[in-house]
């Protein structure tokens, strides 16, 4: 009895101190299961920290730039600013926009475009190929990427044109100049399209890049009209408001140039002078009004007979002094001759009153340097070989050359 109850204790000790490494190893278990899963969750939390980390540094290091690059911006802009607005000419500004836009967006390729007539025409570029420049050289507006932009006068990026419709892309491929346009910014001024500025390859790109631009562009696109305006009242200020010719002051000055550039290079130029007949008596006879139309008509008729490079002038009254740069006497002749003639010709109100039934002019020429190698010597020759045309009868062209070998 004392047997069974000794075995049945120890086997119950047994089954206990069994039953607990049992349950400690099970337990066991399940903790390191457990602990593995936690590791897990560690490690996967871990990583996605260092993801975020990651995106955060580089979130960071753009923000650092940004930063860098606005602060560049801001530090220059007074600089920008003073040397956009301080343009003279659009030469100047053209080079400074250029000059500006590399430096601060440390662009390669860029062009600078003034608009002119319905046309966009390259004014300045950096980087771009001569072939680019060449394919550049005049874009109708609405035309392509560049001419788009101008038309539509906003600024346009790559991605921007990808919103356009099928028949909008379709089309500026078709028509475009096929020179890559990362940006196209069109300087406009009150509604007034004044130029475009395009950026070849954008390597460098952030948030106030948009900003920047209009920035730039406005203040251009007031220089610019700023420049044209100054231009235009000194323009005025040089031209005869009957016969919107030039005047003789500005006459002068460009025949010095002019006296200058031929010495120098070796050039002839012709002066041509001449002079209404008869002009008195068409006045008495048709009033005044009559006689300043037939000086408006001649200023007319006289520009279009000329080349640009022509300065034809008001002398005063009715008297009227063209400078024909580059000319020799014998194509001076002609040009003079042609004019005389189309004034003939003009249809005019009263010409019945005068002497042939028409306006005339009797006129000289002289040639640099063989009749004079200053300019008043030259404009004396060909006041001399006006007199000799008017009292040889008048309606004629006299070079001065022949005043003294031919008979009166
Ligand atoms: P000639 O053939 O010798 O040149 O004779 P002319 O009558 O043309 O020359 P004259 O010098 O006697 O007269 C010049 C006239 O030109 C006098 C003036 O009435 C006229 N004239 C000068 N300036 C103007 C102007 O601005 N408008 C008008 N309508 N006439 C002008
Ligand atoms: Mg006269
Ligand atoms: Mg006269």
């Amino acid at each position: 009895m004392e047997y069974t109850l000794s075995v049945i204790i120890i086997s119950a000790a047994v089954t206990l101190v069994f039953g607990f490494f049992v349950g400690r190893l099970l337990a066991s278990a399940s903790y390191k299961g457990k602990i593995g899963a936690l590791e897990g969750e560690l490690q996967r939390h871990n990583e996605s920290f260092q993801r975020v980390s990651k995106d955060q540094s580089k979130q960071i290091t753009s923000l650092q730039n940004e930063t860098g690059d606005i602060s560049r911006m801001i530090i220059m802009f007074p600089d920008i600013a003073e040397d956009i607005t301080s343009s003279m000419t659009i030469d100047d500004l053209s080079a400074t926009i250029v000059k500006v836009v590399k430096q601060l967006l440390e662009v390669e390729e860029i062009a600078f475009f003034v608009a002119d007539d319905g046309n966009l025409l390259l004014k300045t570029y950096s980087g771009f190929s001569k072939d680019a420049a060449v394919a550049m050289g005049k874009i109708p507006i609405g035309d392509g990427r560049i001419g788009w932009a101008a038309k539509k006068q906003i600024i346009m990026f790559a991605e921007d044109f990808k919103t356009e419709s099928i028949l909008i892309k379709e089309q500026l491929q078709q028509k475009g100049t096929g020179i890559r346009t990362d940006v196209c910014a069109p300087l406009v001024h009150r509604g007034k399209l004044c130029g475009l500025l395009a950026i070849g390859k954008l390597s460098k790109d952030f948030r106030n890049i948009k900003k920047f631009l209009m920035m730039i562009t406005h203040l251009s696109a007031a220089t610019m009209e700023n420049i044209n305006l100054f231009l235009e009242v000194q323009h005025q200020a040089n031209i005869d408001g009957l016969t919107k010719l030039y005047n003789i002051t500005y006459f002068h000055k460009q025949l010095e140039v002019e006296l200058d550039k031929a010495g120098r290079f070796n050039r002839n130029f012709i002066v041509f002078l001449f002079d209404i007949d008869n002009f008195k008596a068409y006045n008495d006879l048709n009033g005044h009004p009559a006689g300043d139309l037939v000086l408006s008509a001649i200023g007319r008729l006289v520009k279009e007979n000329l080349r640009t490079i022509d300065v034809p002038a008001r002398y005063g009254g009715e008297e009227f002094i063209i400078m024909l740069p580059e000319t020799s006497g014998d194509a001076g002749m002609q040009i003079a001759e042609r004019i005389r003639k189309q004034i003939e010709e003009l249809n005019l109100i009263f010409p019945q009153n005068m002497p042939w039934g028409r306006i005339t002019i009797s006129g000289g020429i002289s040639t640099y340097p063989l009749d004079g190698k200053d300019p008043k010597l030259l404009i004396k020759a060909a006041d001399i070989a006006m007199y000799s045309a008017k009292r040889s009868g008048k309606n004629k062209i006299v070079p001065h050359e022949q005043v003294f070998t031919q008979p009166d």
